[in-house]
Order: C-alpha cells, then sequence, then structure tokens
C-alpha cells in the first residue's frame, strides 16, 4: 500500500495556508485528526445533539446508544473485560487525578509508598506528591541508567511491602522507550501494590491487552490516537473500582437523591458527574475505529520511519541519541554538542519543521540526565520516508551552519 494512503486521510496536511509541506513531526504532543472523526464531531452537532442518559425522546435515545457503543469499543481496544472499567475522562491528566483523588480517601495511609520511574511525564508524579504531601506517604523512584533507560535490576528494593502503588508509564513521553511494564507489574503484584499504567503514549503506537498486562488501572487520552482533545480514559478493574469512592459529585452520577442521603450509580456512571464530554466521545470513537482498520500499516510505517530517522540522525556529527534505542515507539530525542536546543527547534521552524524541544514535562528525568532538554522528533504512521530525508538535509544543514 502506498505510504500516502494514510495521510491522505488527514486534511489538514492539505490544507496549510501557505501551500508549503508542513513537516509535523510532534505527534507526542498531540496526532492530526482523520477525515472520519472530524465528520463525526460534525455530524454529531450538526445532526443528532441531545444529551446522553436522560431525555425519552429519539435523538437522546440514539445518541446514547452511540455513546455507549463507543465505551464498547474502547473496552475491545484494550481488551478490558467489560464496559463498566471504561471511565470517560477529560484525557491523562484527569485520569490519573481522579484516581490519586480517590485513593486519597481512605486507601493510602501515612507510611504507605508509592512506587514512580525518574521517565514519569509530571501528568503522573506531581499528582502522587500532592497525596503524599497530604498524607505523609513516600515517593520512591525507579532510576535510569546514563541514556535514559529504565534500570529494573533494583527493583526488589524498591517495591517491598510497604508499596501502596506502581504507577509507571508504558512508553516515556520524553525518549520513546517501551518500558517493561510487564516486569513492574508481576513484582507489583507479588507484594500486593495496586499498577498504574499511563498509556498515554503507547496507545496510538502499541496494541495494549490490561488483562495480559495484568494492570490494575490504565489511563490514555483521546487526542494522542488520532481523537478529539478533552476526552481521555481511565481503565480500572471492576472490582477495585466498585471499592473506590466517587470522584465528583452532581447529576448524572446519582441513583437516587433526598436530604436525607443520596445513593450513587454503580459503573461506569458513578465516576461521570455532570454532562460528559459527547462529541468527544464519538470522535474518539471514530478515531479508535481508525486505529484498528490501520493498526498494521501504521505500524509497518511507523517503523520504517524509524529505522530511517535514527540511521539519518547518527550520520550527523557530534549528535547523542538518548533513550532505548532497540525497544523504542516512533520517537527520537536528541542533543547536538555546543548546540542549544532551542535553536535547533527555531531553525528547524523556520523550514517548516514542527519538532518539540525542551524538558517535555519531564523535568526529572532532565535532571537524572544532567541535561536541560532535548530536541524530540515523534512520528506517526502518516509521516512519509521523504519527509524523513528532507528533515535530515535540513538538520544537517542547520548543523554544519552553526559550528
Ligand atoms: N502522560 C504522558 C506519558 C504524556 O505524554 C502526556 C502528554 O503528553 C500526559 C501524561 C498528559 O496527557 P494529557 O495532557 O492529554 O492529559
Amino acid at each position: 500500500m502506498s505510504e500516502l494512503f494514510l495521510r491522505q486521510q488527514f486534511p489538514i496536511f492539505y490544507q496549510q495556508n501557505d501551500g508549503s509541506p508542513w513537516l509535523y513531526f510532534d505527534n507526542g504532543a498531540t496526532t492530526q485528526k482523520p477525515q472520519s472523526v472530524i465528520d463525526t464531531i460534525s455530524c454529531f452537532y450538526s445532526k443528532q445533539n441531545a444529551n446522553v442518559h436522560r431525555a425519552s425522546h429519539r435523538v437522546s435515545a440514539d445518541t446514547t446508544n452511540a455513546f455507549e457503543q463507543v465505551r464498547k469499543e474502547v473496552a475491545a481496544l484494550i481488551n478490558a473485560s467489560s464496559e463498566k472499567e471504561i471511565i470517560w475522562t477529560k484525557g491523562t491528566t484527569e485520569s490519573i487525578n481522579l484516581l490519586a483523588s480517590v485513593l486519597a480517601k481512605g486507601h493510602v495511609e501515612s507510611g504507605d509508598e508509592i512506587v514512580l520511574s525518574a521517565l514519569e511525564h509530571h501528568a503522573n508524579i506531581v499528582p502522587w506528591q500532592q497525596i503524599a504531601n497530604e498524607l505523609g506517604l513516600r515517593i520512591k523512584v525507579i532510576p535510569v541508567n546514563k541514556d535514559g533507560v529504565l534500570q529494573v535490576a533494583n527493583i526488589k528494593s524498591l517495591i517491598t511491602n510497604k508499596t501502596a502503588l506502581v504507577a509507571v508509564s508504558h512508553v516515556s513521553n520524553a525518549l520513546g522507550n517501551i518500558n517493561p511494564i510487564s516486569h513492574i507489574i508481576a513484582h507489583a503484584k507479588k507484594h500486593g501494590a495496586l499498577t498504574l499504567i499511563d498509556g498515554a503514549q503507547a496507545i496510538a503506537h502499541l496494541p495494549v491487552d490490561v488483562q495480559a498486562l495484568d494492570c490494575d488501572f490504565y489511563v490514555f487520552s483521546g487526542h494522542k490516537m488520532f481523537g478529539p482533545t478533552g476526552i481521555g480514559v481511565l481503565y480500572g478493574r471492576q472490582v477495585l473500582l466498585d471499592g473506590l469512592p466517587p470522584y465528583q459529585s452532581g447529576g448524572e452520577m446519582i441513583e437516587k437523591v433526598s436530604f436525607s442521603g443520596t445513593t450513587f450509580q454503580g459503573l461506569p456512571f458513578k465516576f461521570e458527574a455532570g454532562t460528559p464530554n459527547i462529541a468527544g466521545v464519538l470522535g474518539l470513537g471514530a478515531a479508535v475505529s481508525f486505529l484498528k482498520a490501520h493498526q498494521s500499516s501504521i505500524h509497518e510505517q511507523e517503523q520504517a520511519l524509524y529505522t530511517a530517522l535514527v540511521t539519518g540522525l547518527r550520520s550527523i556529527s557530534g549528535i547523542r541519541l538518548w533513550g532505548d534505542l532497540e525497544n523504542s515507539v516512533c520517537v527520537q530525542s536528541f542533543t547536538v554538542d555546543g548546540i542549544n536546543n532551542q535553536d535547533l527547534g527555531l531553525l528547524l521552524n523556520e523550514h517548516n519543521i514542527a519538532v518539540r524541544v525542551g524538558h517535555h514535562c519531564a523535568m526529572p528525568l532532565m535532571e537524572a540526565l544532567s541535561i536541560v532538554g532535548t530536541v524530540r522528533v515523534s512520528l506517526s504512521g502518516y509521516n512519509t520516508l521523504p519527509e524523513i530525508h528532507h528533515f535530515i538535509d535540513v538538520l544537517q544543514g542547520i548543523v554544519s551552519s552553526l559550528r
């Protein structure tokens, strides 16, 4: 299949204002949206707009059915055992905050330990720090080596019977490493610790099977997997979610309200107070269909792109590649000796090449690597080999001009 087949489904690449080619290599921040996702959202507002779960009229019933069907599709995508295990949130950040907030209500106590990794995005650090400060919990960190690869050899001394929760990312957003989460989860289980996997950077690139992983919670954002912004997922094992208190309260999440007391709905609605992001959920449904329909061609293209990218980068003198190159999604971080990352980002931008520079919301990782940041190229299946070759030529030229 032509590599343009996927790209042709993304109208943004054909609608740049000045008509010049735009190399979008910032997919780790957010992916572009295929026409099917855009059409689904537009169709909802133009033809099907009604609230869900409330009225007895036809359009509301149709919308509710479509909305709940997406929950089933998301459950199938990650092999959850029931759609009741899929909670809608605004995104990964809210999913983690939700979990931290409800676990803090009686499920963790002073002296408990939370194990994170040095690679985590701030979204999987700060909510845990907040409850650790509030409740007197201790945070321990799985370290990285000098390249930024997680060091799990000493995990036995980090995860112990005091560990209440292990929260690690499936894939590092800053470096692209695929972390050994099965190994970490298995070890956490032995000590009865809960496990949360931050799948924000994995869901668009890797097949995810929460039952095979045996994790307790798995979180991700729609906008990083071709879906809209403002919609995300908290997957949780049903028996655990059943035992946790609600997050926010109000309409939709109640069974009965009276001034003498209120009872709550069961899963998943207990965690979904107020009118949800209906257009976002429907758009996410279209993104799931897109991903499932094209998973193998996306994967194949991403592998070819990554190989070409790493080969090209290695040909530039003075470049330092970070992360685990043998075990990575199509994301590569680099620095160039003696050249400022921001300068590289600005000059690449002048050539219409969009990359991300800086700490990538992973300041503790940058500290561990003794760097201030990197230039990150994060690719997706709609990128092309000619784009990679052009990027390497441009980067080579910029590096030579700055030397
Ligand atoms: N975790 C990881 C690994 C991420 O890469 C990101 C976003 O870049 C987040 C969490 C936060 O995601 P969001 O901003 O969609 O809530």
